[in-house]
């Protein structure tokens, strides 16, 4: 099957600011995006994205999972990178109509949709260095996804960084691309030197995430993982899955985790780990590794309560389970 993320459908959604307004949303073929070389975020990385999904139900409808978080965190990206604000609304509906037009090639469980909204500055104006681009660009393009464990759920292995940070501090919150790019080298390298899958970003210490996606230590009902702050990317998935614990009657701890207290309690059997993201959900991880050392998280393989919590948000994903927070937007 094709790589995650590399088939595209035809047509995506464009609308352009021209320092003044948004233009009216067009559709246009996916492969058509013409820009200045000179534009802003060829040069200074005045981009920001989003990842979304969309759902087929056995009843043929399609729903899209908790898309007014995907757009809040759009606009907060926006505005922190000095970009134009882009109208929530429209937004909203350029992600409806584009998706719609395409409702057909929507797959069944375990596929989806994946949705990626983009926005960038399209200022021709190279001496913008330290200033804003004035006009931009967003869009909105399809990529049908299948199922990211057909492989069988096998265990991560994260090479935990104390050293490195994955981006600068005060742009952790911002889905931008500058930030995939600075974390590129490192998990490059751990991939070589280590056969490592990711890279934990501890910076100080501090557990933070991975290149992109959240870090989620689970021991016994306790789910810990880090609190909200500016130096780390809020993740939909997160916040979906410690709902989800809390429902099941888990404690959730939304605090401080060093990477001391990660080894000293990974090393206990029982104890779980596991990557959050929009594209794989849930993922286990099965060892970290350390100076050196490698430490397997409780027995190392696939934990069971990691799995409950991707069933519990798989099934309200794919309409199997009660909507009860009301993440979905039937179209
Ligand atoms: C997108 C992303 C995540 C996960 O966010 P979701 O909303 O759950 O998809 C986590 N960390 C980084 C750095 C990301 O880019």
């Amino acid at each position: 099957m094709a790589a995650f993320g590399t088939v595209f459908m035809p047509e995506m959604a464009i609308s352009w600011f021209d320092g003044n307004r948004w233009s009216d949303a067009e559709v246009v073929s996916s492969d058509s995006l013409q820009l200045h070389p000179g534009a802003h975020v060829l040069h200074y990385s005045s981009t920001c994205f989003e990842g979304l999904k969309a759902f087929r139900h056995a009843d043929g409808s399609i729903n899209i999972f908790r898309m007014d978080r995907n757009i809040e965190r759009f606009a907060q990206s926006s505005e922190l990178l000095a970009l134009p604000a882009i109208d929530k609304a429209a937004s909203e509906q350029m992600i409806i109509d584009i998706v719609r037009r395409f409702k057909d090639e929507v797959p069944e469980p375990p596929g989806s949709m994946y949705i990626r909204p983009t926005h960038f500055g399209t200022e021709p104006a190279i001496g913008k260095a330290a200033a804003p681009s004035m006009t931009s660009c967003q869009y909105v393009l399809l990529s049908p996804v299948g199922d990211y464990f057909s492989g069988g759920d096998t265990t991560l292995r994260l090479l935990l960084e104390e050293n490195g940070a994955r981006c600068a501090a005060h742009m952790g919150m911002i889905k931008s691309g500058g930030n995939y790019a600075s974390a590129l080298r490192p998990i490059m390298q751990a991939k070589a030197d280590l056969n490592a899958d990711q890279v934990l970003f501890c910076p100080g210490g501090d557990v933070q995430e991975t290149g992109a996606a959240n870090f989620l230590l689970i021991d016994g009902d306790e789910v810990i993982t880090k609190a909200l702050d500016e130096s780390f990317l809020h993740g939909v998935t997160r916040d979906s899955i410690l709902t989800i614990a809390r429902d099941l009657g888990m404690k959730v701890s939304e605090r401080q985790l060093t990477v001391e207290e990660l080894l000293e309690r990974a090393a206990k059997p029982g104890c779980e780990a596991a990557l959050s993201g929009t594209a794989a959900v849930l993922t286990p991880v099965g060892t970290l590794i350390h100076n050196g050392q490698e430490f397997k998280v409780g027995n190392g393989g696939v934990g069971e309560t990691t799995l409950k919590l991707r069933q519990t948000l798989n099934a309200i994903q794919w309409g199997k389970a009660e909507d009860t927070h009301g993440w979905l937007t039937k179209i």
